[in-house]
């Protein structure tokens, strides 16, 4: 499958931060592999018009087409903008917004139903891992975040674990390993074959210095990438991974 590197930048990025697209490109002048960068809601249009080859993602959306939902956006105006994917259910809007799995799924609707790519991210807290709890967790979220009518155009899910957010520890291959292929397993239950086309992104503190090992495991179809998507050159060497 054609992996995905998808940067996220958060609240991060000022005007003129497009200009670190043209780096990207020209460090990665023919990527073998799909390449999304996800800035913060204002610097979308510049980001837009900086970029052509690189697709442009917004980092949520409302379940709504539109209506009384002071300060949110709705997936149909970001469609109509350009933006072609959605982060949707990460672990800090999870935490600091209070979204549940079942708000995360009326919003991966939303987002399909505009036309964009929902990137559903689902990740255990390190108590769950401690308790043995890691796949549980993580499965109980795939199924209620994810609505049907999954294709593989509409849907990415991104598992990251809490705890290997932001933080500099990375999950190891076996754990990342495991998760994956019960994802995968997942998938194919609930979607029969489509679920086979669904790319699995692993988030958690991806760098150069250990996406290839990471893009090596089995069913991990790309990353999800915080921190690392910031800066021109260590995006561009997860990217260079990600191309094989
Ligand atoms: C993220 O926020 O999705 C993420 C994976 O962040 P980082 O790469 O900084 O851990």
């Amino acid at each position: 499958m054609r992996k995905l590197a998808a940067g996220n930048w958060k609240m991060n990025g000022a005007p003129g931060s497009e200009a670190m697209l043209a780096d990207l490109a020209a460090a990665v002048p023919q990527p073998g592999c799909d390449v999304l960068i996800c800035p913060p809601f204002p610097l979308i249009p510049a980001f837009l018009a900086a970029a052509p080859g690189i697709g442009i993602g917004a980092q949520d959306c409302h379940w709504a087409d539109a209506g009384a939902h002071t300060g949110d956006v709705s997936a149909h105006l970001l469609a109509a903008l350009g933006v072609s994917a959605v982060i949707l259910g990460h672990s800090e809007r999870r935490a600091d917004h209070g979204e549940t799995s079942a708000l995360v799924a009326a919003k991966t609707t939303a987002a399909q139903a505009a036309g964009l790519t929902a990137i559903v991210c689902i990740g255990e807290r390190e108590e769950d891992r401690d308790a043995g709890q890691a796949l549980s967790v993580v499965d109980r979220q795939l199924w209620d975040s994810v609505p049907e009518g999954a294709t593989g155009e509409n849907l990415v899910i991104a598992y990251e674990p809490v705890w290997a957010i932001g933080t500099g520890r990375t999950a190891t291959a076996a754990q990342i390993g495991e998760v994956h292929a019960a994802s995968r397993a997942a998938l194919v239950t609930r979607f029969g074959a489509v679920g086979r086309t669904v790319r699995i992104l692993y988030g958690g503190s991806v760098k150069p210095s250990n996406a290839a090992e990471i893009f090596a495991v089995d069913d991990v179809d790309g990353a999800l990438v915080g921190g690392a998507s910031l800066k021109a050159a260590d995006f561009a060497g997860i990217v260079a991974a990600a191309a094989g």
